[in-house]
């Protein structure tokens, strides 16, 4: 892992997206108590609303204490005086020192932070389990259970967006037999490409602003709504240009593996954006810069002989050793669901168009063109992101419980194998850290064809 360390801490920006993810207990606990400020728990990346309706969107782990490495803590308050460049650029003077005291602890803080976030995630799903969450449903669903139980008393609402999968669905309904305390912002999609679609999603969401200006008090207007949309649409742009452009090119600004630890912590990140959407603009902007300057500089690693793996879906859960494993044998994993589910394309913000129907159709195309309404048009998604990002290989990600998207995986192997050509593997997955021998061995077989 020193090696991913050693290349994060020169990411002043993935210092800043780790450490307010980290810190969101704090951050959150300062807009509710003493800015009086809304929160609204989000499970997936449809915060849109939340921020447009001046709320603040949460994805419900972040509301726990993590145990932050405390010279990440020094860190932090170092920051607030010599700013986050600084602090990188100190710590990357400290790592080519090469006191290996001194080196081990910046090894350390990164470390911390990946072990941290997964440990989170594994006590959420036992939590959700002690909770008495059937044993049968996904890992994402058993840690979303987890989350609510534990800290869905700190939110004022939580907004719901029914999705494809019949069991997320039922997750949602049950928030309120959890908790019935915040206001359930309900924001239905149409499931099937039916004639008048559009029209029904935009009184939805018409109907989940109305909800938001009664929890506010505050009207919403279509200039708050573009408003947000023009950050959100920055915040899409820096990542699709992380995805196709640099994650699919032959010169990284960092090794593979670092790199995939970078796309986990965006994947992660981009539900909520860390609570805070300028912020989070800003730091995505300054990652793209930050790599692009050590690409322009040729510092970095040329992975133009290791193939590109795409390692799909992560949302649900998956074991994040495997891109190590991937990187260890001589690839590169690569990950981008939100790309695959449309999640990242961007809204229409001229005046003339209407906000409400934008972000309606905005839902509508991620639902119908991305998860899809059936298995043909999602193995589709997989195929197109696969072609996109000129995948080498395919690992899918076949989730215990998941009845909806998992069960896809022969439709996609004769595709990938017909069209793509490509080879492709599944591997199963619990919960992290359960099955890392069968991983390995997997993987090891798969890397084998390269
Ligand atoms: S992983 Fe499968 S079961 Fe779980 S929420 Fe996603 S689609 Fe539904």
């Amino acid at each position: 892992m020193s090696l991913i360390a050693d290349e994060i801490v020169r990411f002043s920006s993935v210092l800043k997206i780790a450490y307010n993810f980290l810190t969101g207990r704090a951050y959150l606990k300062r807009k509710k108590f003493r800015e009086k400020q809304k929160l609204v728990s989000v499970p997936l990346p449809f915060s849109d609303l939340p921020f447009a309706a001046g709320t603040v969107p949460v994805f419900p782990i972040r509301m726990h204490n993590f145990k932050i490495n405390q010279y990440l803590t020094y860190l932090g308050t170092a920051s607030n005086i010599f700013g986050w460049k600084g602090v990188s650029n100190f710590l990357s003077f400290v790592k080519n020192l090469g006191i290996s005291e001194v080196s081990k602890i910046v090894d350390d803080i990164i470390e911390d932070v990946i072990r941290e976030i997964n440990e989170k995630y594994n006590e959420m799903y036992d939590i959700g389990i002690e909770g008495g969450i059937s044993s049968d449903f996904c890992y994402g669903l058993k840690s979303l259970v987890g989350m609510n139980l534990s800290k869905s008393r700190n939110v004022d609402a939580y907004m719901n967006v029914t999705i494809r999968c019949s069991a997320f669905n039922k997750y949602l309904e049950s928030l309120s037999a959890i908790n019935n305390e915040p206001r359930p912002i309900w924001i239905d999609i149409p499931p099937r490409n039916i004639g008048n679609a559009l029209e029904l999603l935009t009184d939805n969401v018409s109907h989940a602003l109305s909800d938001f200006e009664q929890l506010t008090g505050n009207t919403i207007s279509d200039n708050m709504l573009r408003n947000h949309f023009n950050i959100s649409n920055q915040v899409k742009r820096a990542y699709n240009t992380i995805i196709y452009d640099i994650s699919a090119s032959d010169f990284y600004p960092c090794n593979p593996a670092t790199f995939s630890e970078i796309m986990s912590l965006l994947n992660i990140t981009f539900i909520d954006y860390n609570s805070n959407a300028t912020r989070y603009r800003d730091n995505m902007n300054s990652l793209v810069n930050e790599m692009r300057e050590r690409i322009r500089k040729h510092i970095g690693m040329d992975v133009s002989d290791m193939p590109r793996i795409f390692v799909t879906p992560i949302f649900g859960g998956w074991e994040p050793k495997t891109h190590d494993y991937i990187y260890e044998l001589g690839g590169r994993a690569l990950y981008a669901d939100w790309g695959l589910l449309k999640l990242l394309e961007e809204l229409p913000i001229s005046p003339s168009n209407n906000p409400v129907e934008e972000y309606a159709r905005f839902l509508l195309n991620a639902t119908q063109t991305g998860i899809g309404c059936d298995n043909d048009k999602l193995t589709d998604s997989y195929l197109r992101m696969a072609k996109e990002l000129n995948a080498d290989g395919v690992v899918f990600i076949q989730l215990f419980g998941c009845h909806s998207i998992s069960n896809c995986y022969r439709m996609l192997r004769d595709k990938v194998r017909k069209e793509l050509e490509i080879p492709i593997t599944a591997i199963t997955f619990n919960k992290i850290g359960e099955n890392i021998e069968q991983v390995k061995t997997r993987i090891g077989a798969f890397m084998e064809m390269f």
